[in-house]
């Protein structure tokens, strides 16, 4: 038998509940991954104790290290070894462990679920008094093993471990019942497909393609949870395709199936659509993270409303715009966090800089960094990056990237944004005896653009001077030249010229 690694707190807990008299049994995703050899993503005990029962039994002040109070979590009272969820029998025991996945392990009572009316709440739980019947409940037949921890004894009463060899997602018990239940298994399957690399059994795709329309009784945050758990595995490309093919991405993200079949022109072989796929896929390959993943997934999908023309010649300007708008809006619906949501409209947005060794002066360079922020860089470069290679050119990072790499080590120290000036709004104030007010922001608007352009002019005495002067221009002229410097209309501003540039690009 294999080396199951099962850490020292769950075989404690394990141990305490079957001392006591109660079965144990580790349950759900940590038996399937042990057995597929994959690292559990967090360990799941049932049990046949009462929630009552467990927490008596972790009440105890041990000296094993299990169950000592942690009064750092403040949902609980100081003396409470245990965090009790009413409403599903789940009982989380603390432990000492420092790991994050180890710190509260969830113990459940063997349940079974009553009638779901809503499509997505069982109406009732009840306990259940076998293992076997608290299997039955689960989603699929790989989600339906238990392990005994002290005999090492696998209950599967679904021939869960079959389909695990044969690699098939196969829901416990007939399917289209399965899925009216709780339809958010209806992506739990896909996700667990792209996760795993299984195929969904046929009876079950089947069901998935005719209940899809339930997915619109499911809260936009469990969809969210599932959705962010299939971006985030490897085959995170494999997973939409899938989402298309069993018609459950109308109800995700039907914007994305704007690109479908919309061919691009002279510089792209693939479809819109097959070459977002290629992207997310480099991403998801490369481990990026769920910005980066979640950039490369919406870099282009503004494409189809920009299209302009036909054939070799179609053009798509200010497609990054759209797109970006298009990203707000999708995670938006999906309740993903605002700060998620910033930082991947802004890597949409700016995906398209220019880029073209020799062409850009180091001014040029200052400037892109003050646009997309120093702290973005990095993660704007993997999006490019994901961006050729989906496109179909093979090296990743080529000669140009690696030259704008180069370019911005040489400026990285140089002043780029407004508190990095040697002149600030106070002493800007003091200076010109005024009051703060949209002027001071234009006069240090145009001073950064001027110490962009060369960073020697980062005086004190030189700013002061320059402040002076550009204080005597009308207000009118003062708010041009302000705005003017915030657009940075400079060699990376894409636009039509950047389309044209960007043939020397794909070259
Ligand atoms: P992961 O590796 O992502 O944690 P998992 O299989 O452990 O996968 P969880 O969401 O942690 O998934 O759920 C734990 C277990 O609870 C599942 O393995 C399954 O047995 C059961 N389960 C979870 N969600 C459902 C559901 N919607 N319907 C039926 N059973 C479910
Ligand atoms: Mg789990």
């Amino acid at each position: 038998m294999k080396n199951f690694r099962i850490p020292k707190e769950v075989i404690e807990i394990s141990q305490k509940l079957e001392k006591a008299g109660f079965e144990a049994y580790l349950v759900g995703g940590c038996v399937r991954d042990i057995l597929l050899n994959r690292e559990p993503k967090d360990w799941d005990i049932a049990t046949s104790a009462k929630p009552e029962e467990i927490q008596n039994i972790f009440s105890r002040r041990p000296s094993d290290g299990v169950g000592t109070p942690t009064p750092s979590l403040a949902d609980v009272g100081a003396d409470s070894n245990t965090i009790y969820e009413n409403q599903f029998g789940t009982v989380g025991v603390k432990t000492e462990s420092e790991k994050p996945k180890l710190k509260v392990i969830e113990v459940t009572t063997y349940r079974i679920e009553g009638k779901y009316t809503d499509k997505r709440h069982p109406d009732e739980i009840k306990f259940a008094k076998t293992i076997e019947e608290d299997l039955g409940r689960r989603d699929f037949t790989i989600n339906a093993l238990a392990m005994n921890v002290a005999a090492k004894e696998i209950i599967d009463p679904f021939n869960g471990q079959e389909d695990l060899k044969n690699k098939i997602i196969r829901t416990v018990g007939d399917p289209e019942a399965r899925f009216s239940e709780d339809a958010l298994r209806l992506m739990r399957a896909v996700r667990f497909a792209a996760e795993l690399g299984f195929t969904i059994e046929e009876k079950t795709f089947a069901a998935i393609k005719k209940q899809v329309g339930l997915l619109e009784m499911i809260a936009k945050e469990r969809i969210k949870d599932e959705f962010k758990k299939m971006i985030m595995t490897e085959d995170a490309a494999k997973g939409i395709d899938l989402l298309e093919e069993s018609g459950l991405l109308k109800y995700i993200i039907p914007e994305l199936r704007e690109g479908i079949k919309v061919k691009q022109n002279r510089h792209h072989i693939y479809t819109v659509w097959e070459h977002i796929l290629k992207t997310l896929d480099y991403s998801a390959k490369k481990d990026y993270s769920l910005e980066v993943r979640l950039a490369s997934l919406f870099h282009d999908i503004g494409k189809p409303q920009t299209k302009r023309g036909e054939g070799p010649d179609s053009t798509f300007y200010g497609h990054e715009v759209v797109s970006a708008k298009i990203a707000v809006k999708i995670l938006d619906r999906l309740r993903f966090s605002k700060s998620l949501i910033e930082k991947v409209s802004h890597l949409v947005r700016y995906h398209m800089f220019y880029y073209n060794v020799g062409d850009v002066t180091e001014a040029g360079v200052r400037r892109f960094l003050a646009r997309v922020g120093p702290e973005n860089v990095d993660d704007l470069i993997k999006v490019r990056e994901a961006d050729r290679i989906g496109s179909g050119v093979p090296k990743a990072v080529p000669y140009k990237l690696r030259h704008l790499l180069f370019m911005i080590e040489k400026v990285k120290k140089d002043p780029i944004l407004p508190k990095m000036l040697k002149l600030n709004g106070n002493d800007l104030m003091e200076l010109l005896n005024i009051k703060p007010g949209p002027k001071v922001g234009f006069v240090l608007n145009i001073l950064l653009e001027e110490v962009l352009d060369d960073p020697k002019r980062n005086e004190k005495e030189y700013l002061s001077k320059r402040a002076v002067e550009i204080y005597k221009l009308s207000d009118k002229e003062l708010k041009k030249l302000s705005d003017k410097a915030k657009e940075f209309k400079e060699e990376f501003e894409s636009g039509e010229e950047e389309e044209m540039k960007k043939k020397y690009w794909v070259k």
